[in-house]
Order: C-alpha cells, then sequence, then structure tokens
C-alpha cells in the first residue's frame, strides 16, 4: 500500500489499478469493479478520513477490504487438501492487459499513455500457464507495456523471461523484510528514470519452454516446421497444426521431407 500510494505521489498524472490473483479468482481491486466504468475519476472522491488524502485512503481501503474478503473466503472454502491449485497469474495478466488497452484508447488525442505492469508473486510457476503468459507478455511486448517483476518466493522462470523481453526489472527479494524498500528503490522510478540508476540485472534467465504435449518444461525439444510448436518427443503428427511427420527410420520415397530438429527452445 505504501508503494502504490509512493506511485500516486510521483507524478500528479500517475494512476494506479490493482489486481489481486489468486487459486480460484482474479479480480480487480482498485479501481473497484463497480467502478471500472469509470476511468477517469478511478479515486473517488469520498469524504476525508482523519485528514487522510482520499487518493490514497481509496486505494489503501480497497486493497484491505477485497484481501479480507478473499482470504476469509478462502478459508470457509479450503476443500482442497493438501494440493494448492495454481495460481491465477494468466488471467490477471490478461485483466491488466485488456484495462491498458481500454485507457489508451480512451486516452485524449495527443496524449500518450505509459503503461507498466508491476507482478509481485509469492506463488511458483505452473508450467501448466506456459501458453497463456507467454501469450500475455508478447501482447505487452508488442504494447510497449513494460512487466516489472518482484518475486518473494522461488525463482520465476516466466517473469524472468517477461522482464527481459519487455525491458522491466526482475527481482527476487533477498530479504522478505526489507520488501518496501526494494519496491522504492527498484520499481518506483519510471522506466525512463532507470538508464540514470543502477539497477539489479538478471544473470541467468530461465528460457525453458513447456511443451505443447505435456506442459513441461523441455531444455531440448522437438520444433514443429510449420507453427513452431514445441513438443518434448517425436510425434508424427503436430498437435497444433496437424502436419503429418514421417518417421525418421523410414526409407524416404521423395527427397523432400518436412525435417524436424533439435533446437534449442525459441526465444
Ligand atoms: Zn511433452
Ligand atoms: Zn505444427
Amino acid at each position: 500500500m505504501v508503494f502504490c500510494n509512493a506511485h500516486l505521489m510521483m507524478k500528479h498524472n500517475n494512476s494506479l489499478s490493482f489486481i489481486l490473483s489468486h487459486t480460484s479468482t482474479s479480480k480487480f481491486v482498485f479501481p473497484r469493479e463497480d467502478n471500472l466504468g469509470d476511468m477517469t475519476d478511478a479515486g473517488q472522491a469520498d469524504l476525508p478520513k482523519d485528514g487522510k488524502y482520499e487518493g490514497f485512503a481509496n486505494v489503501n481501503d480497497a486493497i484491505i477490504t477485497e484481501l479480507k474478503t478473499l482470504l476469509s473466503a478462502d478459508v470457509l472454502t479450503d476443500d482442497h487438501g493438501s494440493e494448492v491449485p495454481p495460481t491465477l497469474l494468466a488471467s490477471a495478466l490478461t485483466m491488466a492487459l485488456c484495462y491498458i488497452h481500454r485507457a489508451e484508447k480512451e486516452c485524449p488525442v495527443g496524449q500518450k499513455l505509459k503503461s507498466r505492469l508491476m507482478i509481485l508473486k509469492a506463488a511458483p510457476d505452473v508450467s501448466a500457464q506456459y501458453m497463456p503468459i507467454m501469450n500475455c507478455i508478447f501482447a505487452a511486448q508488442k504494447s510497449n507495456t513494460v512487466i516489472d517483476a518482484c518475486v518473494l518466493d522461488e525463482q520465476s522462470g516466466f517473469l524472468q523471461q517477461a522482464a527481459d523481453i519487455t525491458g522491466g526489472v526482475y527481482l527476487k527479494v533477498p530479504q522478505p523484510v526489507a520488501l518496501l524498500q526494494y519496491l522504492l528503490w527498484v520499481f518506483l522510478p519510471e522506466p525512463t528514470v532507470r538508464e540514470q540508476l543502477v539497477l539489479p540485472t538478471s544473470v541467468h534467465i530461465d528460457y525453458r519452454a513447456a511443451c505443447f504435449c505435456h506442459r513441461r518444461l523441455v531444455d531440448i525439444g522437438f520444433v514443429c516446421s510449420v507453427c513452431l510448436s514445441i513438443y518434448c518427443q517425436f510425434i508424427p503428427l503436430c498437435l497444433t497444426c496437424q502436419t503429418r511427420f514421417k518417421l525418421p527410420a523410414l526409407p524416404m520415397a521423395r527427397p523432400k521431407k518436412k525435417k524436424k530438429e533439435n533446437t534449442a527452445p525459441r526465444k
């Protein structure tokens, strides 16, 4: 909340949207879902409480209320036993990109919206979400949206790629106690200012891709020469584009055959 308020404080025309992503749902916390239609007045003008600036108070209230609701609902419906279902990161990313797209469309003529996504992640990667997440990353790249990623738990290959492809910053917080300090130092400055700063760089980026057949992360796989689908083992028929491949051991009837290659996962 301090970080969100600091972002709003940086410039008078900075605005903020906050999306919560959980195992069962992703939802807009701020601006509130019933208030989403009105993008120009995201900070609804309630009466200020305790002399707080209402722009900050609204954000904080919304986040606290929604977090409480979500977690209490989760405790009530805690029937998934030991196996925790994956967090719906891809759906939250999609919602954020749609929101940005709409904001860009509604931007007054002559003004340019500089949007960025900041992901605070405390859940492990799920390779089953590889496809939707990669699609989101490329959509963000195309719309010049920078994705920053701050990871609390374990390293995230998806978010490393997201930050690398869109020109954002990826950081695994070494000490969660100092989270706010990392957020303010690393993620608060806007991308144009960052060139002047010495920020942490990702030395090793996990560029492994998930195979389309089992959604497993693979180092080396088979790539369809037509549609670039990735498979962890040889298959005679591409599941995506239905291209037929001849078995490598069979004698070739025609000189030209569609050849499969062992390639490194594509960037
Ligand atoms: Zn596979
Ligand atoms: Zn194919």
